[in-house]
């Protein structure tokens, strides 16, 4: 049978194939050249005078799951110009085969993919696997080698910071809005790093960056007629930031607001509630005995019957004990809702509770009354100022910022309350929404009045950082630019360090995402 297939097919062309040698596991090809001449690479002429020949092994792609490795026949051919300093020279295989690379072209390619996609170890391991004979350094080291600087001229810079190790050690990325890439890795956020980066890049036209941090003070240094963009998604986070702020600042009258509020007079406090559950329980099942024990039935038989034990049983139905679950039992148990009633009618007097509990039977001494008097008003006190579920200022801001018929009822009504009695904090809330308003519609004109009116509120703080950066959050309003893709970039960037497993050398990092993009 024949096929249109011819092993010279399969090596990189210009290449002529003199032997092929086939182990189990590898394939061996010996090639020349298919050219007579080659040309001199000092002079450019062309030389026909071979000189000597050598052997250099280079490795290819595999074939049918064996590696490949091509002995080229390599000729010395003499310079034929007679005044050429270069006398002997090597012929040359072109692209397909720089000089004196060990792997081809096109092997190269893949190894170089292989280590942006994986990094060196991870690379490395799927490389043995597709029969690419590459070791974890060379893939790390093709990569930094192939990397090319970007030849595209950068005019419009995102900068941002980013966390080598969180809370630890901080680098910055500069990123190309318009070709939406990573352009450098700087090891730290410095502002003398970035202001020396940002110096040697004067055909920089736009800079976007956050608010805070040293950004805005290296862009203006180092490019003075660049225009600075406050990153609109900083901005956001900032004013929603400061309406937090305003929240804290304001917790003393909320939580004064809320506690007027929703305090129910009519509920026991919970430790009560539970003691009189307890003694209803208690007294539900005596009276289920006692039923059992009027019917004539065999303590035997009731004991089975309720679950209880036969002591309890016997103890119940003699009446020696209304009360054998506690060990300390409370004389005031079955007066709780009485005593609580005339609490909140007003009484707060230990004696005046204890003549009116004996009117209705109690027996017990003047301390028990006195001291559940204490107790009473100590858990009051508690429930005013600390018990009384109060919203911390985080989930109090967000509510405060939820469109109302998301709310659930109980919130409603703790919102409805801050914004009755703290009109500030309304007011703060306005200012945010307006701002937020402001930059998503790009209503560039609203900015001075808005500064007017914050400047004397609960965010005046926010109003002031906003005066202080007024031209980039301006440009921030107006211009299309934003850093919101850097925050991508980022992401992008961590998911390579991971990879990396804290070898994640700046260049390396630098390399693999500007090679990969
Ligand atoms: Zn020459």
């Amino acid at each position: 049978m024949r096929t249109g297939l011819r092993i010279s097919s399969l090596v990189p062309s210009g290449l002529a194939v003199e032997s092929v040698s086939d182990s189990s596991d590898s394939v061996i090809v010996t090639v020349r050249s298919a050219d007579v001449a080659a040309k001199c690479p000092l002079c450019g002429s062309a030389s026909r005078r071979i000189h000597s020949r050598y052997t250099r092994e280079v490795a290819d792609l595999p074939c049918s799951g064996k590696e490949v490795r091509l002995l080229v026949i390599t000729r010395r051919f003499a310079c034929e110009v007679s005044h050429c300093r270069r006398q002997i020279f090597a012929e040359r295989f072109g692209a397909a085969l720089p000089v004196r690379a060990r792997r081809t072209a096109r092997l190269e390619c893949i190894v170089h993919h292989l280590g942006l996609a994986l990094g060196g170890r991870p690379a490395a391991n799927f490389a043995k696997r597709l029969m690419l004979p590459v070791s974890n350094d060379t893939l790390l080291r093709v990569v930094r080698r192939r990397t090319c600087p970007p030849t595209e001229p950068l005019i419009v810079a995102g900068i941002d910071d980013w966390a080598f190790r969180k809370n630890h050690r901080y680098g910055t990325v500069v990123c190309d809005l318009e070709r939406r890439r990573i352009v450098a890795l700087l090891p730290d956020r410095e502002t003398a790093t970035v202001r020396a980066w940002l110096s040697a890049h004067p055909e920089i036209r736009v800079v976007s960056r956050d608010r805070g941090g040293g950004y805005g003070e290296a862009a203006a240094k180092a490019l003075p007629d660049a225009l600075q963009v406050a990153d609109r998604w900083h901005l956001m986070e900032n004013s929603s930031a400061a309406f937090l702020g305003a929240v804290r600042r304001s917790m003393r009258v909320i939580r004064t607001a809320i506690g007027a509020t929703t305090i129910n007079p009519e509920l026991l406090t919970c430790a009560e509630r539970l003691q009189y559950e307890g003694y209803l329980r208690r007294q539900e099942i005596n009276a289920a005995i006692m039923t059992l024990v009027r019917d004539r039935v065999p303590l035997k038989e009731i004991a089975r019957r309720t679950g209880h034990s036969r002591n309890l049983v016997r103890q119940v139905s003699r009446g020696q004990s209304t009360d054998i679950f506690r060990i300390r039992q409370s004389t005031l148990d079955a007066h709780l809702p009485f005593l609580d009633a005339q609490w909140t009618a007003g009484c707060r007097n230990g004696a005046e509770l204890w003549r009116r509990l004996q009117v209705q039977g109690f027996q017990g001494s003047l301390r028990v009354v006195s001291e559940w008097r204490t107790r009473r008003q100590r858990a009051e006190k508690a429930t005013d100022q600390q018990l009384q579920k109060i919203p911390s200022a985080r989930t109090i801001a967000r509510l405060m910022t939820t469109a109302r018929d998301h709310l659930s009822k109980a919130d409603t009504v703790t919102i409805a309350a801050i914004e009755a009695r703290v009109p500030t904090l309304v007011d703060a809330r306005t200012l945010i929404e307006r701002f937020q308003a402001m930059v998503r519609q790009k209503i560039v004109a609203e900015l001075e009045p808005w500064i007017a009116t914050a400047s004397a509120s609960l965010i005046a703080s926010f109003a002031s950082g906003i005066i202080k950066d007024k031209a980039a959050v301006c440009a921030a309003i107006t211009e299309p630019w934003s850093n919101g893709q850097t925050e991508g970039q980022i992401t992008k960037l961590k998911l390579v360090k991971r990879q990396m497993y804290g070898r994640a050398k700046i260049d390396l990092l630098q390399a693999r995402l500007i090679g990969a993009a």
